[in-house]
């Protein structure tokens, strides 16, 4: 064999495999393959200026590279059994929870000491939101920040660079089991390995699906949640956001009975656009240096669409109500909340009488002719419930932009220590379906790599 362990993908699932697999045991001879750039070299072309929206890059720089997904996010570690992930029916909720408490305490070694752990345990919200029908779930927050967390990651990387091989701009393209372990080919040739680790994330989804298929490894996948991301002035969610900086609130629709939540909330934050497999969708991140913050804040507002048979292509579905927007938008587009409520488009016009200045670039549309009427009638119920917690959401300038998906993986079959019926290959992180987030991602990398450890030893 080549490498006792290979790792496919440099997001936060490789990186903490790698991470602790060296720890437990530095003999081992380990490899990182990502099919994205080094983090120095990750730089997405839109600057505002000349370019303006997606122009559909080879690699992405936001999704691929070391770091991963989250490299330029907001750094926010949610620990909770909460959201974020499936991974306590895997591990056990205690597990789950010490995994991510550990990912914390090497963020915070490796450069995050000092950022703030935010909790919502004793907040008075709680019973504001009950009050008013909504739900403010449990968690703690560490908010790196997107420019701490990138400080996090460039020690990672100098730590790990000494300790594992990284082969960056390799996308891997096949897995193939042979005798004592897996072969896995590359452009740059195939290379052997005792066990392999595959974490690749949201943007190694579509692959995902062929390694699963050639090694008959079972899926499910009916969920997708849609939505918008709302952007207002810091003032009208700053009394929740001073306090717990990210709420998690869920709202069940008296029309429908559907569940919306909010989702990635960025105090004084700025609105991006994202790409997967093509299709540009609306995400959000912030600082934690004050100087880069913006008058704004930005949350999503995500209606969960759960398919039942025979449909299964539930990220199709996604997929296709953001080619909508892309289509009509030429990208991602934009409305006042007036605008939709009065059944009209908004123009560049009114636009530029607004009071709010969007922080994202988009075209101002009618997202009224994009999402279907059950998903836009449960964001606009909750915008009113929200309203009733933090007066001004539902003002005429809160700008709507969509869409906004989140797809999810489809759940790949794993035992509790997220190995695949093939003994030695391991599945994690949000490439599995179980992560949905920066420290479940994590937490599975350390999972692995503690059994990984163990079992070589013996
Ligand atoms: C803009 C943005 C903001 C976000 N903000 C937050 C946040 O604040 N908090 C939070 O909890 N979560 C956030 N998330 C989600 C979070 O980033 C992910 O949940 C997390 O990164 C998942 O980690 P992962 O290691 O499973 O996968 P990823 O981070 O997606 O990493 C997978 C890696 O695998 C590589 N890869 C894919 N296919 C192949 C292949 N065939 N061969 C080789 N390499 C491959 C990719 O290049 C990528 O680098 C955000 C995501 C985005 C896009």
């Amino acid at each position: 064999m080549n490498y006792d362990v290979l790792i496919i993908g440099a997001g936060p699932g490789g990186i903490f495999s790698a991470y602790e697999l060296t720890k437990l045991n530095p003999n081992l001879k380990v490899a990182v393959f990502d099919a994205g750039h080094p983090l120095h070299k990750r730089h997405c072309p839109i600057d505002g200026d000349k370019i303006k929206s997606c122009i559909g890059c080879n690699i992405c720089s936001i999704m691929n590279g070391f770091g991963g997904a989250g490299a330029f996010s907001d750094g926010k570690y949610n620990i909770t059994n909460d959201f974020g992930g499936t991974l306590y029916e895997y591990i056990g909720k205690k597990q789950a929870l010490d995994l991510m408490h550990y990912v914390d305490e090497i963020n915070l070694r490796y450069g995050g000491e000092g950022t703030k752990l935010y909790s919502t345990a004793g907040s008075k919200f709680k019973k504001l939101c009950l009050q008013n029908g909504l739900h403010l779930l449990d968690a703690s927050v560490r908010h790196l920040g997107t420019d701490i967390n990138y400080v996090v990651l460039e020690n990672l990387y100098e730590h790990l660079k000494e300790r594992v091989e990284f082969f960056f701009e390799t996308p891997v393209e096949s897995i193939r089991v042979v005798d004592g372990g897996y072969e896995i080919t590359c452009a740059k040739g195939t290379f052997t390995c005792e066990k392999c680790i595959v974490s690749v994330g949201r943007s190694g989804s579509k692959w995902m699906e062929t390694v699963c298929r050639d090694l008959k490894i079972q899926t499910k996948s009916n969920r997708v949640d849609i939505g918008v991301r709302v952007e207002l002035p810091a003032e009208v969610f700053s009394h929740l956001t001073d306090e717990l900086y990210e709420s998690k609130i869920l709202y069940r629709t008296q029309k429908y009975g559907d569940l919306v939540r909010t989702f990635c909330m960025n105090p004084r934050g700025a609105v991006v656009n994202e790409n997967t497999n093509g299709i540009v969708t609306v995400n959000g991140h912030s600082y934690e240096d004050p100087a880069k913050q913006t008058e704004n804040t930005n949350f999503a507002l995500l209606v969960a669409k759960h398919f039942s048979e025979p449909f299964k292509d539930s990220n199709g579905y996604g997929e296709s109500i953001a080619r909508l927007s892309n289509m009509l938008g030429g990208g991602v587009m934009v409305q006042r909340f007036g605008d939709l409520i009065r059944g009209r488009r908004s123009t560049e016009h009114r636009m530029s009488d607004s009071f709010l200045t969007p922080t994202l670039n988009a075209t101002a549309g009618d997202l009224s002719l994009v999402l279907p009427k059950r998903l836009l009638d449960g964001i606009i119920e909750m915008i009113y419930a929200l309203d009733k917690i933090a007066p001004g959401t539902a003002n005429d300038d809160t700008l709507l932009y969509g869409v906004e998906v989140k797809f999810y993986n489809m759940e790949v079959e794993v035992s509790d220590k997220l190995e695949s019926r093939h003994k030695g290959l391991y599945i994690i992180g949000d490439g599995s379906g179980i992560t949905h987030s920066l420290s479940h991602a994590s937490a599975s990398g350390v999972h692995v790599a503690r059994d990984i450890a163990e079992k070589i030893a013996t």
